[in-house]
């Protein structure tokens, strides 16, 4: 039988086992299976050439038991419903596991910014915020920024959401730039989070950055700032990948010099002819393996070629529960995603809280208090992986989801 890939079933299978162990009722599984609500919205837009086009979003709140939802949007031609849904559930773990007052929520529009003028994508940003206006807002649901989106396009959504609020709502969303309220910090977050849960990992198996050779798969958002920070950490960073393919190097890549010639979605590997593909890519001999582009990268049918010790997510969802099972099998250690990318919302939150209170703070202090919590949260993790003999991302569905259930009885919800 082949294996179940389906985001949503297999988050569900491990949620089950995580209430389970938290010795929580089949009452509590059927509340936190689906999210709350899940919007559809038809957004029009007027393109460049005079025509109207309808694309088709979606904004997922999974959980707001503790506290508003809180997650990303994300501008792909594969966005489903499916896929912002499992993302919301995630979300809701990764708030838990970082002790967060949020729960989790997700958003999506199916579209290709790559192939849009920036206006065009200003005004669906626009009309995205127009077309949800009713369900979010600084104390309801606060977006932020994934895949292909940006601080300019939270800089749209904040203005076009202050415009229909009537007053200056920058706590509506995070990821702004600075001068729009933007914290210090936030644009590197999400690859600072995995640098430093990475550090914790490789410190429970006697190493540090210079003794590692490590390959990341993505060269995006989190994948350009993780490599940057790595390779200036001096680790030697042996393949990177895009969308198009790898490029592998085993005396190190030089990531000056790749980050350089990157354009704005991530792209580099165009410009070489000596690539290798992104399967090739994860079974490289290496000792850290970062996935850091998309879902269901390591599956059961490749993970049992992984060389590396350690596999750090910086992506939502790349092992498939089957892998992670053999990985862990097989003693290596897997950092899961909704504790190693938990860096980004985690700022998030640091911004929100400073758009509260109107009083913003410098990098340093961002820095120290993101990692006060990923360390807490990592231990927390790790320990229970280690006393119960389970993989890491059982034990970080356990953390990540005790307070939201909890906060869900105290309500009567379940
Ligand atoms: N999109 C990011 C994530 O998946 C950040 C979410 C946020 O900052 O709210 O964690």
């Amino acid at each position: 039988m082949s294996e179940n890939t389906n985001l949503v079933t297999s988050t569900q299978a491990i949620i089950a086992e995580a209430l389970e162990k938290l010795g929580f009722d089949e009452g509590m599984y059927d509340l936190i299976k689906e999210p709350l609500r899940v919007l559809r919205v038809r957004i029009p837009v007027r393109m460049d050439d005079g025509s109207v086009k309808v694309f088709t979003g979606f904004r997922a709140q999974h959980n707001d038991a503790v506290g508003p939802t809180k997650g990303g949007v994300r501008f792909h031609p594969n966005v489903t419903e499916e896929e912002v849904v499992a993302l919301s559930m995630w979300m809701t773990l990764k708030a838990g596991i970082v002790d967060l007052p949020y729960g989790g929520g997700k958003g999506g529009i199916i579209c290709d910014p790559r192939e849009m003028s920036i206006e065009e994508v200003e005004r669906l940003s626009r009309g995205y915020v127009r077309a949800i206006s009713q369900f979010v807002g600084p104390a309801k649901d606060i977006p932020a920024p994934d895949v292909f989106t940006n601080s300019q396009i939270m800089a749209w959504m904040m203005d076009e959401y202050s415009m229909l609020d009537a007053f200056n709502s920058p706590g509506f969303i995070t990821g702004k730039p600075i001068v729009l309220g933007g914290s210090q910090g936030r644009d590197r977050a999400t690859a600072m989070g995995v640098v430093l849960c990475l550090g914790y990992a490789l410190e429970k198996r006697g190493k540090t950055f210079e003794d590692v050779r490590i390959v990341i798969q993505g060269f995006g958002n989190a994948g350009s700032f993780l490599s940057k920070i790595l390779y200036d950490y001096g680790a030697k960073i042996v393949g990177i990948s895009d969308a198009n393919g790898a490029l592998h190097d085993p005396d190190g890549l030089d990531i000056d010099y790749l980050l350089d010639r990157r354009d704005s979605f991530g792209m580099v590997t165009n410009l070489f002819d000596d690539i290798i593909t992104n399967e090739e890519l994860l079974e490289l001999d290496c000792d850290v393996l970062i996935p850091a582009a998309i879902e269901n990268q390591i599956t059961e049918d490749n993970a049992n070629n992984i060389k590396a010790d350690i596999i750090c997510e910086a992506a939502n969802g790349p092992t498939t529960k089957g892998a992670t099972a053999i990985l862990h099998e097989a003693g290596k250690l897997l950092v899961p995603d909704v504790l190693a990318s938990a860096g980004g919302v985690t700022v998030s939150y640091f911004e929100w809280v400073q758009n509260n209170q109107g009083y913003y703070w410098d990098e340093e202090e961002v820095n120290e208090k993101l990692e006060i919590k990923l360390k807490k949260a990592f231990n927390e993790i790790y320990d229970l992986h280690d006393k119960r003999h389970i993989d890491m991302r059982l034990a970080a569905y356990i953390v990540g989801l005790k307070r939201t259930a909890e906060a869900a009885r105290y309500r009567g919800w379940a």
